[in-house]
C-alpha cells in the first residue's frame, strides 16, 4: 500500500478551501483544515472529508500570526509526520475606492492575503525541503493580474502572491518542490454572495456563468497531483473573463 499524502489547506472550513479539501480527500489524501473559526463552527466540513474515507484534522488559528502559525505546524508535524501538499487559501476583501481607503482596510488585508503565505509556508517549506519533495499552491485571483477598481489592497495582496509563487518556484525547485498560484475568476461564495451588479459580471464573462467551487477544485488538485512538471505559474480560472 502506497503512503497517503497530507494536505494543509488555510481556510478550509467553507468556500473554495473545502472544495479543495474535498477533491484532495476524493483522490486519497488525508487532509488538515485549518480556520480561524472555532472546532464547532469547523465540524460539519471535517464530518464532510472524512465520509470520503480519509483521515482529517482541525488546526485553529490566525493564518496571519506567526507565532501561532509555527506552534500549529510543529503539532501538525508531530502528528502527521509530513506535509505533502499546502494550499494556502484563506483570505479576505475589504473593499473600498482608494481615495477613501484607510491604512487599517490596506494592512488587515495585505496581512491576511499575503504575509499569511508568508507565515505558512515560512514553517511548512522546510520540512518538505527535508522530504525533498512538495507541492504548494497559493490562492490569487484574476483581479491579482489585471487589477479591478475598489480593491487596491485586494489586488496588490493576490498580485503579490504571483510574485511569490515565482520566486518560491525557481528558489526550491531543485528541491522538488512546486509552486504554483490558482487565480479564480467570480466563484460562488460567501464572498461574492454580496456582489452588486452580478449580470454586469456575466456580460463579461464568455461562459456566462460564475464558477463553482468545484472548478477551482479541480485545477488545485491537477496541480497537487496529477503533475509533476509544472511550476511557476499562475492559471486563470475564470469562464474566459479577461481573454
Ligand atoms: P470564503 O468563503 O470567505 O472563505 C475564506 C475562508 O478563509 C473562511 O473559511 C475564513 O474563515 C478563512 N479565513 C479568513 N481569515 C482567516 C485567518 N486570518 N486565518 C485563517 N482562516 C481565515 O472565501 P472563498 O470565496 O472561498 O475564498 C477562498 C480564497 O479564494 C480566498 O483567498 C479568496 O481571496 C480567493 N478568491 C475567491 C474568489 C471568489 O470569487 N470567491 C475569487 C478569487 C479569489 P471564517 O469563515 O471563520 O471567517
Amino acid at each position: 500500500m502506497t503512503e497517503r499524502k497530507i494536505a494543509l489547506i488555510t481556510g478550509g472550513s467553507r468556500g473554495i478551501g473545502l472544495a479543495c479539501a474535498l477533491e484532495l480527500a476524493k483522490a486519497g489524501c488525508d487532509i488538515i483544515i485549518n480556520d480561524i473559526c472555532d472546532a464547532e463552527k469547523a465540524q460539519p466540513a471535517l464530518d464532510e472529508i472524512k465520509a470520503c474515507g480519509v483521515n482529517s484534522s482541525f488546526y485553529q488559528f490566525d493564518v496571519s500570526n506567526d507565532e501561532q502559525v509555527q506552534a500549529a505546524v510543529d503539532a501538525m508535524i508531530k502528528e502527521h509526520g509530513k506535509i505533502d501538499i499546502l494550499l494556502n487559501n484563506a483570505g479576505i476583501t475589504k473593499d473600498g475606492l482608494f481615495l477613501r481607503m484607510d491604512m487599517e482596510q490596506w494592512e488587515r488585508v495585505i496581512k491576511i492575503n499575503l504575509t499569511s503565505a508568508y507565515c505558512v509556508t515560512h514553517a511548512v517549506i522546510k520540512h518538505m525541503s527535508k522530504a525533498r519533495q512538495g507541492s504548494i499552491i497559493n490562492m490569487s485571483s484574476i483581479v491579482g493580474r489585471h487589477g479591478n477598481a475598489g480593491q487596491a489592497n485586494y489586488s496588490a495582496s493576490k498580485a503579490g502572491l504571483i510574485g511569490f509563487t515565482q520566486t518560491l518556484a525557481k528558489e526550491f525547485g531543485s528541491r522538488n518542490i512546486r509552486v504554483n498560484a490558482v487565480c479564480p475568476g467570480f466563484i460562488q461564495t460567501a464572498m461574492t454572495a454580496e456582489l452588486p451588479n452580478i449580470d454586469e459580471y456575466l456580460k463579461a464573462i464568455p461562459m456566462k456563468r460564475l464558477g463553482t467551487p468545484e472548478d477551482i477544485a479541480k485545477v488545485v488538485k491537477f496541480l497537487a497531483l496529477d503533475t509533476e512538471y509544472v511550476t511557476g505559474q499562475a492559471i486563470e480560472v475564470a469562464g474566459g473573463l479577461m481573454i
